[in-house]
């Protein structure tokens, strides 16, 4: 059975319908190309064939290309990657000339077929560049539909003809937003933005398609940049109007990234120099541009950790064997920032909440939090106020214990204190059933130490959100050394209902993610305090691709916070705590009131509004610069080596025990530099010895945390990659 199967009507229509056996989403792969390319030069061929609609058998289009394959390709490419890439990638590009040229003359533009796109829903990347191609986009009206080319996201780009097209159609600044930030739009902002052509009803929309081919006349086959009179819209490079776009894009671009992400800077490459000649040699442009992005080893080890790997962590690839876990009914307790925003991706997800509180008024803020957050999605055309509606009735804001009594998993959510902890789960264990799981959202405190306050540590766990709740996709499963597989099962069982990519790691201080971010944090404070430019600092970072400098994280989580955990380190290590350099700086602005982007006072400073408003200035005379300033690329090997380092003595001591985990984890965690794939993948990107040689440098001349962990150093001697030792079988980073 193939991907794509045709039927011609008594009117001679051709209908093309994608529909892979066995999946319920369509992706393509180029086997499934070779189909419909073969069906599309039958119909083309075909004297009774008047026209074509190309549509899916399933509720959306197609997802897009499958990205498996796409991270394949390179090692499937024989002796000479590069060219086998590129004419894999040209194949596509025929066959979708194939259909917009329609066996039209190359030059009269007569005698074509008319082939029209139907899209019931959801059309990405590959999905949206077939519709590109054809002479007309008709799509059901489906707000749930995604409609766009979002490859970008994934460290690649549009390179099955969607980059050329689209620039030719919207102009290069109109196709900006969707190529270089992967915007996708429902149809009807679709339709508004130029990028379908009819929105239909659904049950109308294979007969409008077929309507539309057999009233098409010869001029509405003929795309713009076929025609000989074609300009850009926005103006070519070479026109003034197209210069200023392109020196505009260039600088927004490299503004975004930092140079960090080699698809981006590509993708304007294929823009710039496709813009110049005529439409297939710019095809032909983007084909080189997309194979240079496929051979980097960034665009494979982005796939991998952000789709292939994302994917599986969430469809459960560490969940032990179980019965089916899923939560009915969930107890919140503690309905402050972290457990209102609990309650409200619980209830989205149509799970019943009991949501408790000392106090009715701190309950019902909780809801009022979630309220809040329905309300504009509802603002945003994201939601239904009946469906707001239906959500918040989920959400039973209380004070009273009775009412967790039919849960079976509670989340609990207090103030960052043992006692508090131990005191609210010996009142939840007074009301709910034997079988009933809990869990705690602690942020630092052993799992261990808070199961004694239960009295079931085989069914008492770590859930670990991360803040915003709503927006951060990781969730950090933590078992402590007495958690049983049900609970586990159970807690993954909640992540998927509720749409997060789960971790599953050991218990030990900080768990995974903030034991890599807080030596990032500290490190940027350190050179603070050594008197290098905090500017510097902050740039260092970004150019290394992460999101935010160490600074302005630490303004965003807040000194108080993080003074409070260097406190509580203290207290853990004694003499062996490391960080007093770093404490220093961070006493001495809390000190002044400078607790942060809340205190509207930190590294940065402020506004009143709380816009940042720079790096703080006085920051050189309490920490004067010292000359000569370290390179650039020391201090990112600084800020570097201090998170990957850490991930490694995580996987060595057993806190993590899946670099899937690691990688995704702590993209997903803190943003960690994603063209690299995460920690794991970046080290295999630059090569083990390579990366020990650079941790001896930093070890001789800034002290033994920087001292390369055994596996690190073994790997390196032994010429292996984490990718290959760890994740045998898998598409490999490099
Ligand atoms: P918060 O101060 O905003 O909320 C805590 C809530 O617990 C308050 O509403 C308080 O009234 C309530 N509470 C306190 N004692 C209680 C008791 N005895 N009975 C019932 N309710 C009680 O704190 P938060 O930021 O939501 O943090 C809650 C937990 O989540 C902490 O363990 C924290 O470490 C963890 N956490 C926080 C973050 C974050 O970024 N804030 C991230 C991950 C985990």
């Amino acid at each position: 059975m193939t991907d794509f199967s045709m039927t011609t009507d008594d009117q001679g229509v051709a209908v093309i319908a994608w529909d892979m056996p066995g999946r319920s989403m369509n992706v393509l792969n180029l086997d499934s190309l070779r189909d419909l390319d073969a069906l599309v030069e039958r119909a083309l061929g075909d004297p009774e064939v008047k026209g074509i609609v190309v549509t899916s058998g399933k509720k959306d289009f197609a997802a897009g290309m499958d990205l498996a394959v796409i991270a394949a390709m390179k090692e499937g490419a024989g002796d000479d990657p590069a060219r086998g890439v590129f004419e894999g990638v040209m194949s596509l590009h025929h066959a979708l000339r194939r259909i917009e040229r329609a066996g039209m003359d190359p030059k009269t533009h007569k005698g074509g077929k008319p082939v029209a796109c139907a899209l019931p829903g959801t059309a990405l990347g590959i999905g949206y560049e077939i519709p590109l191609a054809c002479h007309r986009i008709v799509a059901a009206d489906n707000p749930r539909a995604k409609i766009g080319l979002p490859e970008i996201k994934v460290g690649i780009f549009p390179g099955a003809g969607g980059t050329t097209r689209l620039v030719r159609k919207l102009g290069a600044m109109g196709a900006s937003s969707y190529l270089l930030e992967g915007k996708t739009l429902d149809p009807q902002a679709a339709l508004a933005a130029g990028l379908i052509d009819e929105v239909v009803p659904a049950d109308q929309l294979l007969s409008r398609a077929k309507e539309w081919v057999l009233s098409a006349v010869g001029t509405d086959l003929c795309k713009p940049w076929d025609r000989k009179d074609y300009k850009m819209p926005g103006g070519a490079p070479y026109h003034p109007a197209g210069y200023m776009t392109f020196v505009g894009a260039s600088a927004m671009v490299n503004a975004k990234t930092w140079g960090a992400y080699p698809n981006a800077k590509a993708l304007l490459s294929a823009v710039y120099e496709g813009a110049l000649v005529p439409f297939d040699a710019a095809l032909r442009i983007e084909a080189r541009w997309f194979t240079h992005i496929l051979m980097n080893p960034s665009s494979s080890a982005m796939i991998r950790s952000l789709f292939i790997d994302m994917q599986a962590l969430g469809k459960g690839a560490r969940r032990p064997a179980a019965p089916d876990q899923r939560v009915r009914r969930l107890g919140v307790i503690g309905a402050g920032m972290m457990g209102a925003g609990i309650a409200h991706v619980a209830a989205q997800a149509g799970i019943d909440v009991v949501l408790i509180d000392s106090a009715p008024e701190a309950a019902a803020k909780g809801k009022a939090h979630a309220e809040g957050l329905l309300s504009r999605a509802v603002a945003r055309r994201k939601l239904s106020e009946e469906k707001k509606a239906e959500t918040l009735a989920r959400i039973a804001p209380t004070t009273d214990y009775a009412a967790l009594s039919e849960c079976d998993l509670i989340v609990e959510a207090v103030f960052e204190d043992p006692a508090t902890k131990a005191e609210v789960m010996g009142r939840v264990l007074a009301h709910v059933g034997p079988d009933c799981i809990l869990a705690t959202n602690t942020s630092t405190l052993p799992i261990a130490e808070l199961a004694r306050a239960a009295d079931r540590p085989d069914r008492f766990l770590g859930i670990h959100f991360f803040s915003p709740v709503d927006r951060m996709q990781l969730l950090e499963i933590i078992r402590g050394r007495d958690t049983g597989d049900l609970a586990v099962a159970k807690a993954l069982d909640f992540a998927k209902a509720i749409g997060k990519t789960p971790i599953v790691v050991n218990d030990a201080r900080f768990f995974y993610a903030n034991r890599c971010i807080i030596p990032y944090l500290n490190e940027g404070v350190r050179m603070v305090a050594e008197g290098v430019k905090p500017a510097l600092v902050e740039n260092a970072a970004r150019l290394l691709g992460m999101p935010v400098g160490p600074l302005q994280l630490l303004d965003e989580i807040s000194l108080e916070l993080a003074l409070r955990i260097a406190e509580a380190t203290r207290a853990a290590l004694g003499d062996a705590y490391p960080d007093d350099d770093v404490d220093r700086v961070l006493f001495l602005l809390a000190a002044d009131g400078r607790l942060g982007r809340k205190a509207r006072a930190g590294f940065y400073a402020y506004d009143d509004k709380g816009e940042r408003q720079g790096l703080w200035p006085d920051l050189a005379r309490l920490f004067p610069p010292r000359e000569p300033q370290p390179a650039v690329t020391e201090v990112q090997d600084r800020l570097m080596l201090s998170q990957v380092l850490e991930a490694v003595r995580a996987l060595e001591e057993g806190v993590l025990t899946d670099i899937r985990e690691g990688n995704v984890g702590a993209i997903l965690g803190w943003g960690f530099a994603p063209w690299s794939g995460g920690p794991f993948s970046w080290l295999d990107i630059q090569g083990l010895p390579e990366s020990v040689a650079r941790a001896e440098r930093l070890a001789a001349a800034h002290g033994p945390r920087f001292a390369p962990p055994r596996l690190l150093r073994e790997m390196a001697d032994r010429g292996e990659t984490f990718q290959a030792r760890f994740v045998p079988g898998a598409a490999q980073a490099a």
